[in-house]
């Protein structure tokens, strides 16, 4: 093959037979794309002496093509978690039940009642479709779902305490994954935020004593990602609301993660269900749907009738609101609650959150079973113990015994094993744990095995 002594013209790349064959399948600004990022590499390369010394015409196809392969394939696309992370935010938090992505798709394909009493044949409204089943499953009066939990925190607080006081402890003005913080999002409410007591220990006589004429709220927010610990004093639930009724005021609850069950004889304890705040009188609140929900990405807003009928008719509402997909997946959801065994099982988040370690070990092990006849000679795959995480800003402190698979390899570190599996074309991530590369088995998913038996190959 001719090697390439210095940066060839598009025109001339263009020409080659290759590239020639390339242009009768794809379309031609896609291919001359390709061509230009690879010709630029090549040229950056270049600068610093080190152009490719050797590479032939071949060789430089080969890389259009793979750039190409780049370019065409969807830049959102599977990943495999090993990290351990049940409702790892980066990677798209929660899976969907299998029920829930069928109705997304019946829903995405179809003309639906999204908006239309059937009945009437007149005009409804797209939250009827979940409010019931959401009032059932929590005992709420009333329901409303937005976009995400940042959406209905400030749906909430507009619609409130616009131009009015809120009043909140300076322990629990939380950021959550960096842009959600509550004074920024108090400010963009029209709220004005009244902190009260200090970042380890606030009282009920800090909140009565912030109660003023201005005031239109006690806002009550869940400390999701941190735990404050030592010489510390919070006020409950219980002693707000009481508070609250007594000046006349409504108390609100940003509860984060939003259970809906009680999972704490699976060992999941310290998250307290979305129910339980209702019991004790909280006038609204709001949770994710995507958290220990296990649905798709919404915000919760449950409350007395009458705030949510003043937030129905909030202008923001209409900027905030859920798109008819995620509505579906919600409402699927949402219906596999009627029975607790069946949601434990069929949704992914509470299905990964209970696993226990025994069936953890098993997994483990007959996953090297079937990966063994498939693996290079050099790979080396072992059981060990550890602990995989909630995630998702939820239950930071709790550790969930798990099992995870050791991947040794020889002339292979633990970090550029990492690097590899993260380049693949579905990327696997796992993560470092005194020098070793591991990927929890808690996380994994039958339909990751392809992918892992590729990443597998790259170690030989
Ligand atoms: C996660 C979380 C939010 C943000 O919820 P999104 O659904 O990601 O918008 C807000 N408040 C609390 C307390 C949270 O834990």
């Amino acid at each position: 093959m001719k090697k390439i002594s210095s940066i060839p013209k598009v025109d001339k790349v263009l020409s080659l037979p290759a590239i020639r064959l390339l242009l009768e399948t794809y379309p031609r600004p896609t291919v001359l794309t390709a061509v230009r990022n690879v010709l630029a590499t090549l040229r950056g390369d270049s600068q610093d002496g080190r152009l490719a010394t050797a590479l032939d015409e071949e060789q430089l196809c080969g890389l259009i093509a793979g750039e190409l392969e780049k370019i065409i394939a969807p830049t959102l696309h599977p990943v495999v978690n090993g990290s351990g992370v049940v409702i790892h935010t980066n990677l798209g938090r929660s899976l969907l039940a299998e029920s829930a992505c069928r109705q997304m798709l019946e829903v995405a394909r179809r003309y639906s009642n999204l908006e239309m009493d059937m009945a009437t044949g007149e005009r409804g409204e797209r939250y009827v479709h979940v409010e019931a089943l959401l009032c059932e499953l929590t005992g709420a009066e009333a329901a409303l779902v937005v976009n995400n939990n940042a959406a209905a925190v400030l749906l909430c607080l507009s619609g409130i305490a616009a131009g009015k006081e809120v009043v909140v402890s300076r322990g629990e003005l939380v950021e959550i994954g960096g842009s959600f913080r509550i004074p920024d999002v108090m400010r963009l409410s029209g709220g004005i935020l009244k902190e009260v007591g200090t970042t380890n220990r606030t009282h009920l006589k800090d909140y009565q004593g912030a109660i003023c004429p201005e005031t239109a709220l006690l806002l009550k927010v869940h400390t999701s990602n941190f735990s404050v610990v030592g010489f510390t004093a919070e006020v409950s639930v219980e002693q707000l609301v009481r508070c609250g009724r007594e000046a006349g005021l409504p108390v609100m609850a940003d509860i984060g993660s939003g259970s809906l069950l009680d999972l704490s004889k699976y060992g999941i304890t310290g998250e307290t269900p979305v129910q339980e705040y209702l019991k004790v009188g909280v006038d609204i609140i709001t949770c994710s749907g995507d958290k220990m929900l296990g649905g798709p990405q919404a915000g919760i807003i449950l409350g007395t009738k009458e705030i949510i009928a003043r937030l129905r008719k909030n202008q923001l509402l209409r900027a905030l609101r859920i798109d008819k997909l995620t509505l579906a997946a919600l409402e699927a959801t949402l219906r596999l609650y009627r029975d607790e065994r069946e949601a434990v099982a069929e949704i992914p988040t509470l299905r990964m959150l209970t696993l226990q370690p025994a069936a953890l070990k098993a997994k483990a092990q007959s996953l090297i079973r079937r990966l063994r006849p498939k693996l290079p000679a050099s790979v080396r795959l072992t059981v060990v113990a550890g602990n995989s995480q909630v995630g998702g800003g939820s239950l930071p402190l709790l550790d969930l015994p798990t099992y995870l698979m050791a991947i040794e390899a020889a002339g292979w570190s633990p970090q550029k094993i990492d690097e590899a599996f993260r380049g693949l074309k579905t990327p696997v991530l796992g993560r470092i744990n005194k020098g070793q590369y591991l990927l929890d088995l808690r996380t994994l998913q039958d339909a990751d095995f392809p992918a892992l038996v590729e990443a597998m190959g790259v170690l030989s």
